[in-house]
Order: C-alpha cells, then structure tokens, then sequence
C-alpha cells in the first residue's frame, strides 16, 4: 500500500490518490483546483472535489468503479478547450484529468490507421506522421492544444472537414471505460459495417456522458497531391453568401470554404496574424481546394469565375506556401482574436441549410441591433456552421445576461432556418435548454433512455447536454400513467 502524505482527512481523496498511485497523481486543496473550475466556457464556474492523473485504462477503470460505488460524481477532462461547459464540474465533480495518456500507440500506414491515447493531442497526430506523407483530418481550430479524446466526444470539426468529414467518419475503434469500471472495445478496429447497433457513432459525440474514452483507432490519410487557396473580398455580405452556394452548386467540393464578416475581419487584423484584409469589406471567403494536380487549376478557375459574377472587389490565389500559412493562421486563431477588439465574448454554434445564410446572417444582424451587442460571424461557411461571436463587457452590470440571450436567439434563428443548435462544440451545460428548440420533450427521453443504460445513476457528467430533468421526468411519467390507464 501506497503511504500518503496528504494535507485532508478526507477518506475518498485518500482513496482516489490511492488509485493513481500517490499524492502526485491527485489535486485536492483550493488553490489547485481553480485551474479546473470551467473549461472554454467561462461564464460558469465550479470547483471539483479533485483532479485525479491516472497513466492507464486500469486506472481510470478503477477510479471509475470507486465513484460510481460511493455515489461520487465523475467526468472526464482533457485539454479544457471545449466551448460548452462540459468539462465544468457543475456538480463537484471529481475531475479525471486525461492528459498523462498522451501516447501515441502504433501507426499503421498499410491499414492506413493509427491508435493514440485520449490525452495525445490532435495536431501532434499529423505531425507525427507528415513525414511519411500521412495526416489526420479533422482539424479544429483549437488543435494546436485539443486532445483527440475531447475530440471524440465532442465530434469536434474543423475548416478541412467540408470535405473530409468530421471526426466521427475517422474514428474506427475506441476502448471505453463504462461508468461502472467495465472496459469494453467497440468498432472491431475499422472492419466495415460490423454487426450490432452503431455504438461508435453513439459514443462519438456523446460529450463523456455515456463513458470515458482511453484508446482510439482513428484513420490517417495521405496528404493530398496538390493544394491552392484563394482569399475573396466581398463588398455585401449577400454577394459572399451567394458565392458559398454557387461553389458548392456547381459540384465543387473545396476542402474547406470558410467565411468572415466584418466584424471578425477588425479583429483577426487587430490580433497576432494580420494579413492586410481591407478594412471596409463586408465579408472575405477563404477557399481550398486539393487533390490530385491535374484537376486543380480548373476548379480554381471555376471559384474565380463564381467570386467575379457575385461581384467580389478582389480575389487572389495564395502564391506560395508561407501566404497560405499566413491566412490560415489569420482565421485559425480568429475566435481568441476578439479579445482584441472585446473585453470578453462568447462563442456561438449554430448550423444551417447553406441556402439560408443570406437569411440567418441578416436576422443575426437584427439580433445584434435588438440587444445592442456587436456580433462577429467567423465560420465554416461551406457545410452551414455559424459561430456567431457575441462581444461584450462583463464588467457592466447585465451585460453578461444580454450577451447569453443574444447568443440563445442566434441559435433560434438557426433552428428556425430548419438548422440545428450546435455544429461541432456541443451542448455540454451551455446550450442544454436550447435543446428544446430542435427536440420535442419524447425525443429528449428517448435518449436520456439511452443515456440510463450506460450510465444509470448519472454520476458521469450528469446535467450535461439535456435541459434539466425536471420537465422530462414529469412528461415520462405521464407518458407511462398514460400507458397504464
Ligand atoms: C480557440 C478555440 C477554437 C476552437 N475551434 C474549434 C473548431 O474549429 N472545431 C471544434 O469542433 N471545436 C473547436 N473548439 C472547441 C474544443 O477545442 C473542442 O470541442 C475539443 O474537441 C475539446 O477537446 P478537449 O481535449 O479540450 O476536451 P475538454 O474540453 O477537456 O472536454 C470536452 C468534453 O469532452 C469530454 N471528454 C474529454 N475527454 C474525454 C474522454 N477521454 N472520454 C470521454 N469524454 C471526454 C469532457 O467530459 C467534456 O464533456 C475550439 C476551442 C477553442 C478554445
């Protein structure tokens, strides 16, 4: 047995440090815990009654098991990027820090997969591999630091995800630990249409609230034979709009086709990575298109011609590698950039019918006017997912609330377009009642349903991703009188 030095009479923290193998795996005093208290989401905080380090699958089986028997609440956490809240401890949580499985397992470049551990961070995995001509796709802005476990439970996305798809089409096997300590493997390593429910689509995007992710088959690609950008100014917004459409329309599909207004051009050119965007446009596109070189020139030509008859002001093709760098750092790091031009601000996700962007771009601008607050639109314009960027001072008093609901409207004004309240960073607590407005109360139960099977008591991040029980737990009881009568 481990002997402990540790400043708490607390049985379970001397229990949990136990697990991981001492008082160096385990934070349980205030000072500490703060760094943990939100994740990107900081408009709420609460400090977890520990961060625990384990270092393998066993370890996080074990502390899983220890939880779930003394009824202590758990979740998992890797990087602390995500938007949403789902990594806050709302409900003091103890916090399993996933950041010392960080390895990267095997790579098999004939099977073209690889596995990693869920704390190995997301652009390593390309790094990794670059060299033998391999990449890993999906590529949120936030890769640099992300983990590929976060990843996968956010069904996080990205610019090149267009036309590569979103994390959840790369992930081919996961080993999972169950809230119970079971350990289970899903996805037979990649063997296509395996028999059984898809529990890897289920998993992938189930914001760790079904089970803890501690291995990951993911599939790699070869990196494409040729690369171009191009970067268009745009005197309306509409004009930028129509472009998106007609690019996609004409049986294009670029890599990525990613959108800025305005307002997030007086940002990123206020930040790290200015390129130069004239400062009087409405809106730039930034469009790639890869593949192999014999086709490229002529889906460049097609793009200019698109931005020429929606009357772009000007449209360059990137002439070299360090020019493409240079713009796609600008718009990489375009979320943090408002912090130029806003004390604070809050991050949106909405998605839509790509036709409706006029339309959803002008009611954002209504909502920007109603509550008085700038809203900057950073997004991935190609497959319709909006992040809308509400700014504002939380310094003054109400702000914050105003900020919140002008953020709530945008995503009305994407679930009325017949779009969806979240593209890729989740519901986690931030957008839970909004959940509502794309799911009527039997369709929340449904999967709350789900959600009982794996994790019965709701100690694995509960009061994650559905509105409050309270309203559905009353319609389920109807429901079953309802039955019963
Ligand atoms: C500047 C910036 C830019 C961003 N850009 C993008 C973008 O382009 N696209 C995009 O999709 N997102 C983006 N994000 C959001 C965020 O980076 C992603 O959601 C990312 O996938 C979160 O990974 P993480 O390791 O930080 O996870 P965390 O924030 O630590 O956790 C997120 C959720 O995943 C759960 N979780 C974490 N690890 C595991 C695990 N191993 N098993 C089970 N559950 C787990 C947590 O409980 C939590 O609910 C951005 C964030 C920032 C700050």
């Amino acid at each position: 047995m481990v002997r402990l030095k540790m400043k708490t009479k607390d049985k379970h923290i001397q229990n949990l440090a136990e697990i991981v193998g001492g008082a160096h795996s385990i934070l349980y005093q205030k000072e500490d815990l703060i760094a943990y208290d939100c994740d990107g989401f900081t408009l709420h905080k609460h400090l977890p009654k520990a961060v625990v380090f384990p270092k393998d699958t066993k370890e996080v089986a074990k502390l899983a098991k220890y939880c779930s028997e003394n009824g202590l609440p758990f979740l998992a956490r890797g990087a602390g990027t995500g938007l949403s809240g789902g990594a806050i401890p709302v409900n003091g949580e103890v916090i399993i820090s996933l950041v010392r499985m960080k390895r990267l397992l095997s790579v098999d470049l004939e099977n073209r997969r690889a596995v990693v551990e869920p704390g190995f961070v997301n652009l390593k995995l390309t790094n990794s591999i670059s060299d033998k001509g391999y990449y890993y796709a999906p590529d949120p802005s936030s890769q640099y630091c992300c983990t590929i476990g976060g990843n996968v439970a956010e069904n996080a996305g990205g610019a090149h995800c267009l036309k590569y798809g979103v994390t959840t089409n790369h992930i081919l096997g996961l080993e999972v630990v169950l809230p119970n300590g079971e350990i289970i493997e899903i996805g037979q390593n990649g063997i296509p249409d395996a028999p059984g429910y898809d529990l890897l689509g289920l998993l992938t995007g189930s914001e760790g609230t079904l089970g803890i992710v501690t291995k990951i088959t993911v599939r790699i690609l070869k990196n494409p034979e040729a690369k171009q950008t191009v970067l268009a100014y745009f005197d309306h917004v509409s004009d930028g709009s129509q472009a998106v459409s007609d690019i996609i329309s004409k049986g294009i599909v670029p890599a990525a086709l990613e959108m800025m207004d305005k307002t997030a051009i007086e940002g990123v050119e206020a930040a790290a990575f200015p390129v130069g965007h004239p400062k009087d446009i409405e809106a730039l596109l930034l469009i790639e298109v890869d593949g192999i070189s014999a086709g490229i020139e002529e889906q460049i030509n097609e793009i200019l011609e698109v931005c020429k008859s929606r009357n772009v002001r000007q449209v360059k093709v990137a002439e070299n590698e360090q020019e493409r760098a240079r713009w796609w750092a600008n718009r990489k790091t375009g979320f943090g950039a408002m912090g130029a031009i806003s004390p604070d601000y809050l991050v949106q996700d909405g998605v839509i019918p790509r036709s409706k962007l006029p339309e959803v771009l002008n009611r954002i601008n209504e909502i920007s006017n109603d509550y008085q607050l700038r809203i900057a639109n950073i997004f991935h314009a190609g497959d319709g997912n909006l992040h809308p960027l509400v700014l504002f001072d939380a310094r003054i008093p109400g702000e914050t609330e105003k900020a919140l609901k002008a953020g709530s409207a945008c995503l009305q004004a994407c679930a009325d377009a017949g779009g969806s309240i979240t593209g890729e960073h989740g519901v986690g607590i931030e957008k839970r009642e909004e959940m509502r407005f794309i799911f009527k109360d039997e369709e929340i139960i449904a999967q709350t349903d789900i959600r009982e099977v794996f994790n019965p008591h709701n100690l694995l991040n509960g009061g994650k991703l559905f509105p409050s029980p309270g309203r559905c737990v009353e319609i389920k009881k109807e429901i079953k009188a309802a039955a019963g009568s």
